[in-house]
């Protein structure tokens, strides 16, 4: 079985979220991911990544852009005029703004990014993601007392934390409704091998989901 998850909130772009099997749009736009949160602008078909980033802005109907995953959380967001952003945030790109940093390169291409939708696609629960103090401080850093709702006490030293809650809570500090922010269900990367790559079950030989959006000229609302 190899099935974009779409959701409703995108319905007006092209765009999917890829389980096992799903491959690349042809034309693809993607960049080198690196955990950081510089967004790069696609403009056209590019055979070669853009260079060092983690998320793509664009607003040419019909370009898809996009990123990989295996684990981390892709997030795809798109503008009521048709601008659109694919995004990678694992922790590392959480905690550097990556998607503060997306939302803030969407509104130099569009103006109505107070309307924008965004979904946060398949990644690793917080029942299979155990981490460190070394991460928690580094997300502390950047959400405060807030990270705590997303962490769960395991052993000491230890906690289970739930991504998609700080991406959540950054997509509302950028002017998120919580209405216009969505989260696919049902999908830990690591609890279906079915459907999932994942690197924290599968470890470095793991394949990696592509996840697009593209603009439609459907989607691409006058205004
Ligand atoms: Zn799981």
């Amino acid at each position: 079985m190899s099935d974009w998850i779409r959701h409703p909130l995108l319905a007006r772009q092209a765009h999917g979220f890829g389980t096992i099997g799903c491959e690349a749009p042809r034309g693809l736009v993607r960049v080198k991911q690196v955990h950081g949160r510089v967004v790069l602008r696609a403009t056209r078909a590019s055979d070669a990544p853009l260079g060092e980033a983690d998320a793509i802005v664009s607003d040419v109907p019909g370009l898809p852009i996009g990123v990989v995953t295996a684990d981390c959380i892709p997030v795809l967001i798109a503008t009521p005029s048709g601008a659109v952003a694919a995004v990678h945030a694992g922790w590392r790109g959480l905690a550097a703004g990556v998607l503060e940093a997306s939302v803030d390169a969407l509104g130099r291409i569009a103006h109505d990014t107070a309307d924008a939708v965004a979904v946060i696609g398949p990644h690793i629960g917080a029942r299979c993601y155990e981490v460190d103090a070394p991460v928690v401080s580094a997300l502390t850093l950047r959400f405060g007392d807030a990270v705590d709702a997303a962490l769960r006490a395991t052993r000491p030293g230890h906690c289970e934390i739930e991504l998609a809650r700080l991406a959540a809570l950054d997509l509302s500090r950028a002017g998120f409704a919580s209405e216009r922010i969505a989260v696919v269900e049902d999908a830990c990367t690591a609890c279906d091998p079915v459907r999932f790559h994942s690197y924290r079950r599968d470890g470095p030989a793991s394949g990696r989901l592509f996840h697009y959006i593209a603009v439609t000229d459907d989607g691409r609302q006058s205004s």
